[in-house]
């Protein structure tokens, strides 16, 4: 396995999710101000129309806003993303709404990464949701046939985000694995794995696991199958589950889960809901 320097805050789908992955910057500066006003007009009431989803308290809560939709499609595209990636959340503690009106922003293509070209700026917009919904992560899905998925935080503002295509068939899995990363998962696959932030969930030393997985792990009943795959520094490194089936390993399933039918394994839905309980 080769681990590459060079991911910091933002880590890309799976090599198999995304085959040809075409990454694009997106300007949106400029274009998320003049969204600003329409977009908290549209959620300033929660029982309008302009404005969909439900909330258990201590959920997870994501909400997903589309990029060049019509106004007429927008709540469409929204509700069919949410529908595929409900079914994978199964057992996962959280909430889906969306944003009716869409937003209208920019591309450039760059090389290697999906980047907000403000990050502030998208901290001010989600921060302004946040005054009348309680986002936890925004889901923002583009409408565009280029392949692609990021995930990130800004620590400083607390802004969590997911930037993704929506108009591909692997929608539905590239939706959840981004998803996936707001709730703490890794990825465990070749790249974008710098070597100061290994081990992480999917990829450990036999001495060095991180907490969450081991807490994960003290959890579950069973003693799941592990894999060697590769080596960190000279270090050996281990995953757990079978890497093909897995949608943070190098997904690309020949046969069933060994674990069942969900796309998360145990382990990965134990973290998950053990990073919620403590937002
Ligand atoms: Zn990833």
């Amino acid at each position: 396995m080769r681990l590459v320097n060079g991911g910091t805050e933002l880590s890309l789908t799976s090599a198999a999710v995304m085959s040809k992955i075409i990454m694009k910057k997106l300007s949106i500066s400029l274009l998320i101000l003049l969204a600003f006003s329409r977009l908290c007009f549209a959620i300033d009431n929660p029982d309008s129309p302009d404005y969909v989803g439900q909330f258990e308290k201590n959920n997870w809560h994501f909400v997903f806003i589309g990029v060049g939709y019509s106004r007429d499609e927008n709540p469409y595209q929204m509700a069919k993303v949410i529908e595929l990636v409900e079914k994978n959340f199964e057992g996962v503690d959280v909430d889906f709404a969306y944003i009716k009106e869409p937003l209208n922003l920019d591309f450039n293509r760059i090389d290697l990464r999906v980047e907000l070209n403000s990050r502030l700026e998208g901290a001010a917009l989600f921060s302004k949701i946040k005054t009348v919904y309680p986002v936890d992560s925004l889901i923002i899905g583009v409408n565009t046939s280029d392949v692609f998925g990021t995930s990130a935080r800004m620590r400083i503002t607390d802004f969590s985000y997911a930037i993704l295509t929506l108009s591909n068939p692997s929608v539905g899995l590239i939706a959840t694995h981004e998803m996936g990363h707001q709730l703490g998962l890794s990825d465990g696959y070749q790249a974008y794995n710098p070597p100061e932030i290994l081990p992480n969930t999917e990829l450990f030393y036999l001495d060095g696991m991180p907490v969450s997985l081991a807490r994960a792990l003290s959890k579950l009943e069973e003693t799941p199958p592990m894999y060697k795959m590769g080596t960190c520094n000279g270090r050996k490194v281990y995953t757990f589950y079978e890497t093909k089936n897995n949608l943070y390993g190098n997904y690309s399933p020949q046969e069933p889960n060994s674990w069942g039918d969900s796309v998360f394994t145990p382990l990965q839905i134990l973290i998950m809901n053990d990073f919620i309980a403590r937002k």
